[in-house]
């Protein structure tokens, strides 16, 4: 999927492989550390352990 994926930090093409074929070094895209996304995904994992945990389910 797109963890995997890198960038040419010479040519800036998108390969997936650690050497460009232009010959650069390709490093891997990493998304922001304090993504929306994951603070979301937090949130519905602690909400979801929460109702499991009503149901005695824990
Ligand atoms: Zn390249």
């Amino acid at each position: 999927m797109m963890e995997h994926i890198k960038k040419c930090v010479k040519c800036l093409q998108y390969t997936m492989k650690e050497q460009c074929i232009c010959g650069g070094t390709a490093v891997q895209v990493r998304p922001p550390k304090f993504s929306p996304d994951d603070a979301y995904a937090a949130y519905r994992r602690k909400a979801k352990f929460q109702i499991l945990k009503e149901k005695g389910m824990v």
